[in-house]
């Protein structure tokens, strides 16, 4: 197996037992190789020209572990849809921490590889459909420049999965900075013991944060930190129209990437309160909440720090409130220079927030789709939608053109300065459903079609405009957790 170059260090493991349960992958019965990232096992350094398929379905489904590989369940807990629970890896286990040759560390965790101490009462196993969903829209978001975790693998294990239906079983190879949560903080601060707190918290600057290593306040300034990496993670996802769908403290890593993806979906439409995710019912998570559900995650984050934050508590307290309520001032600076960007204007004007929140207003009266309106301004239109002509948007763009041309701006570093901010090529739902419905009948052509497409979405590609167009059905999207 070294031939494949596996370079595990695995630290996390020799944490104390109380992080983790040291459990191995439950084999499975038939395991087969559905989809395998090479480029992304390149830039892993990995190699596996030396392996066959049957090999792979091997090892991607833990079936064989690699030599250096020392499996384990994590520990956590986390905020669901606001109420805190004891949770884990249910059914998830991380076989090691691989190090690439520019020294950066990746953790490998099969998803779906069978139960642990953390299953309660769900099966630990996973299905196609899903694991599928999240390879593709992962390499997606990577692909789109939003920080996220990567997909390496899936495997069909041969076995059936029950959910409303029987479903095949299937296991996806995971690969993350790391999978520390806010979720992990809150289950060690829950013990209420600081040594080890102090504890995490070394482990997570060690690992993601040197820089502030020897500094005077190690809690203070990881706050500080992740809230930045987790505002401008959020404001990606608004650039895009990403909507997450379950924005659990469990489900918020500490490396600042896109984690975890349930019931996430991307807006055709543009409509602030746009939900798609079934059980949230209020819209706790919908597109225009994102935003203040981070400020709220950053909280419960700063809350479990409170003890390292200052010996006297009330102080903590002060001291920690004021850090997060610094998240709005932060997140309206990069949402506006983001959306500036979006519209390629340069500098600052007093009256840029008006002109952006007047086409997100217009967007939102005529049912506009968000990422092709940015595609008619950019003159990308797939379909030269009439939409377009509408009096109120072409004022609009009279007022935008004005703008354009100021801070010594020019139509050609504009049209640029969009071009790498608005994609033309988003996972489009009914795309994604036709894709995965096809790949269940053991049919992977559109799934690979659409990954190729999904791989470059900021370029022109010729004759895809079926790719670039929202759902023609009235039919609600609807997306589904944990399956
Ligand atoms: P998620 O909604 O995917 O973030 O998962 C929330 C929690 O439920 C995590 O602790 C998961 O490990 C656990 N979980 C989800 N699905 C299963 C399953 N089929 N079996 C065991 N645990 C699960
Ligand atoms: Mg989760």
């Amino acid at each position: 197996m070294n031939k494949v170059n596996w370079n595990f260090n695995n630290t996390y493991f020799n944490l104390s037992g109380l992080f983790k349960e040291d459990i191995k992958p439950i084999p499975v019965r038939k395991p087969e190789l559905i989809i395998f990232n090479k480029a992304l096992a390149s830039d892993l350094n990995l190699d596996f020209s030396m392996i066959n398929e049957k090999e792979l379905s091997k090892i991607f489904s833990g079936n064989v572990l690699p030599e250096g590989s020392n499996s384990i369940a994590q520990a956590y807990a986390g905020h669901q849809f606001g109420h805190f629970t004891m949770l884990g890896d249910g059914r998830a286990v991380l076989i090691g921490e691989h190090t690439t040759k520019s020294n950066k560390k990746y953790d490998i965790q099969f998803k779906g590889s069978g139960k642990t101490t953390f299953s309660r009462n769900g099966d630990g196993r996973a299905a196609l459909g899903p694991m599928l969903r999240e390879y593709i829209i992962s390499e997606a978001m990577n692909a789109l420049n939003i920080p996220t975790t990567r997909s390496l693998a899936v495997v069909k294990t041969g076995e059936d999965v029950q959910r409303e239906r029987t479903l095949q079983g299937s296991i996806l190879t995971r690969v993350a900075s790391s999978h520390i949560r806010v979720g992990t903080f809150q289950y060690i601060a829950a013990r209420q013991k600081e040594d080890e707190l102090k504890t995490l918290l070394d482990y997570t600057i060690d690992r993601h944060y040197p820089e502030i290593k020897d500094s005077n306040n190690k809690a203070l300034d990881l706050i500080n930190l992740l809230i930045d990496r987790q505002c401008n993670l959020v404001v990606n996802w608004m650039r895009v129209g990403f909507i997450h769908g379950v924005m659990n403290t469990d489900n918020m890593a500490i490396s600042g990437e896109t984690i975890d993806y349930g019931p996430c979906a991307f807006m055709d439409t543009y409509d602030p309160k746009t939900v798609f995710s079934s059980i949230d019912q209020t819209g706790r998570y919908a597109y225009c909440n994102q935003p203040v559900i981070t400020k709220w995650n950053l909280a419960r984050f700063a809350e479990c720090l409170i003890p390292l934050i200052d010996k006297d508590q009330e102080k903590a307290i002060k001291i920690a409130t004021e850090t997060i309520n610094s998240f709005e001032k932060k997140y309206e600076e990069k949402w506006m220079n983001m959306m500036r960007d979006k519209l390629g204007l340069f500098g600052l004007d007093d009256k840029d927030k008006f002109l952006i929140l007047d086409l997100l207003t217009w967007m939102h009266e005529k049912k506009a789709d968000y990422t092709n309106t940015f595609c008619n301004l950019m003159n990308l239109d797939p379909k030269k939608n009439e939409l377009y002509n509408d009096k109120d948007f072409i004022n609009w763009t009279k007022r935008w053109e004005d703008r354009s041309s100021k801070n010594n701006g020019t139509s050609k570093k504009s049209l640029k300065l969009m071009r790498s901010n608005n994609p033309l090529f988003i996972p489009r739902n009914h795309k994604i459903e036709q894709a995965l419905e096809a790949a269940e009948q053991n049919d992977l052509k559109p799934f690979n079609k659409i990954l190729e497409i999904l791989k470059r979405p900021y370029d022109e590609q010729a004759r895809k405009d079926d790719y670039q167009s929202p759902s023609i059905s009235d039919k609600k999207y609807q997306t589904f957790c944990g399956t």
